[in-house]
């Protein structure tokens, strides 16, 4: 029999991709803000809910772009979970802000939203959840802290597009929500973001600082007759050949969630027994959570136990990995943030969980292998 090779991630390729890269290079309008932006943008304005979508390159740029419409002064706080990736806190750290970590439920992996009040000082300016594995962050607790204290908003949504918490989509129920479409995602253009937000105030700031600074947006509607620069900015927005990439993906957007979540249920079925046995614990999902398969985890005993599955799971020709090493415990953590508290399940929980291979291309029949070799595994 040949050796498997299971990858842990490939980047989705629905079908459409290359009919409609090939017309954006018809339409000879390869620079941003072109007809397939637009689309995106629509498309993702009407099926979640919400008034603004500002098609970036990246998750990251999304962030930096909330971070800055936040308003920050040199020393305010932010309140945010350590168990993420850096661009979470990076965004803010170049605002000038001073990151406040705070701990993480077990059970989700996302901000313990019981212990946000408490880290709240006068300095504090923004609440950023994550929504892990893109199920969704006890959004009303944290919704109603931020209003008693004023605090924004900035939901960290790039693992939770299309996925939902009481029906709203997250990313539309802070201030502000970024989304990822890099390779890793449930939707993707290779690399690329996206900045929603409903209050519409913020979109001649956001359109500006994603346009170097001018008032070009304006200007391409029409609203004025020449642009001018006017304001600080950079320059945010991808690609009309790369946006070509995500409508296709964005248009069969469910047919891309059924299939994840048919692994997802096929992986949460045959590993029931691990947990039977306390070999082994699966993720939850709250009630409050419409989650969008976008990750499948396992948690085993530790470390020690972690590092052996990894490269067991290897020999099996299976590539699992591990996830965020807390950010508290980095350099650049060390320097720019503090932990809140004690750190109870942060360090530990990140310590135990693994990751298996979850794409829109995986078979079924490859999840069950991943399944089948983790069923035989002795070490737990
Ligand atoms: C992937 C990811 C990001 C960064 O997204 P990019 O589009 O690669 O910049 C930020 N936060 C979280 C939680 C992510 O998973």
């Amino acid at each position: 029999m040949d050796r498997k090779r299971i990858d842990f991630n490939r980047a989705p390729f629905i079908g459409t991709e290359m009919e409609y890269m090939r017309q954006a290079i018809d339409n000879a309008k390869l620079c941003g803000d072109g007809p397939f932006t637009r689309k995106c943008s629509e498309l993702m304005k009407e099926k979640f809910r919400v008034e603004n979508v500002l098609l970036t390159t990246s998750c990251t740029h999304a962030l930096e772009m909330a971070a800055y419409l936040c308003d920050l002064q040199p020393g305010d706080e932010v309140i945010m979970p350590s168990y993420t990736f850096v661009s979470t806190a990076d965004a803010f750290v170049l605002q000038g802000a001073k990151i406040v970590f705070v701990d993480i439920r077990p059970d989700t992996l996302n901000i313990d939203e019981t212990k946000i009040e408490a880290a709240i000082t006068d300095r504090t300016r923004v609440i950023v959840p994550v929504h892990y594995a893109g199920v969704a962050c006890e959004m009303d607790t944290i919704m109603e802290i931020a209003g008693k204290y004023h605090l924004k908003v900035v939901e960290d949504a790039a693992q939770g597009v299309n996925a939902y918490y009481k029906g709203r989509a997250l990313g539309t129920i802070g201030d502000f929500g970024c989304y990822s479409f890099h390779e890793t995602k449930n939707y993707t253009m290779g690399e690329g973001g996206a900045l929603l937000f409903n209050d519409s105030s913020y979109l001649e700031r956001a359109e500006v600082l994603r346009e170097k600074g001018t008032d070009r947006s304006k200007f391409f509607r029409g609203q004025i007759d020449k642009y001018t620069w006017v304001n600080y900015g950079s320059s945010y927005l991808p690609s009309d050949l790369n946006a070509a990439y995500l409508y296709a993906q964005l248009s069969q957007m469910e047919k891309i969630n059924d299939k994840r979540r048919q692994i997802f249920d096929l992986y949460h079925e045959r590993l029931a027994v691990l947990e039977e046995r306390g070999a082994i614990e699966r993720p939850t999902v709250p009630a409050e959570a419409t989650p969008n398969a976008h990750m499948y985890y396992i948690k085993v005993k530790d470390l020690k136990v972690r590092t052996d599955l990894i490269q067991y799971m290897k020999q099996k020709g299976v590539q699992c990995v591990f996830h965020y090493i807390p950010l508290h415990s980095s350099p650049a953590g060390q320097k720019y943030g503090t932990f809140f508290g004690e750190d109870v399940c942060t360090t530990r929980e990140s310590e135990r969980l693994m990751r298996l291979p979850m794409y829109y291309s995986l078979s079924l029949e490859d999840a069950a292998y991943v399944a089948d070799c983790l069923l035989e595994y002795k070490g737990y």
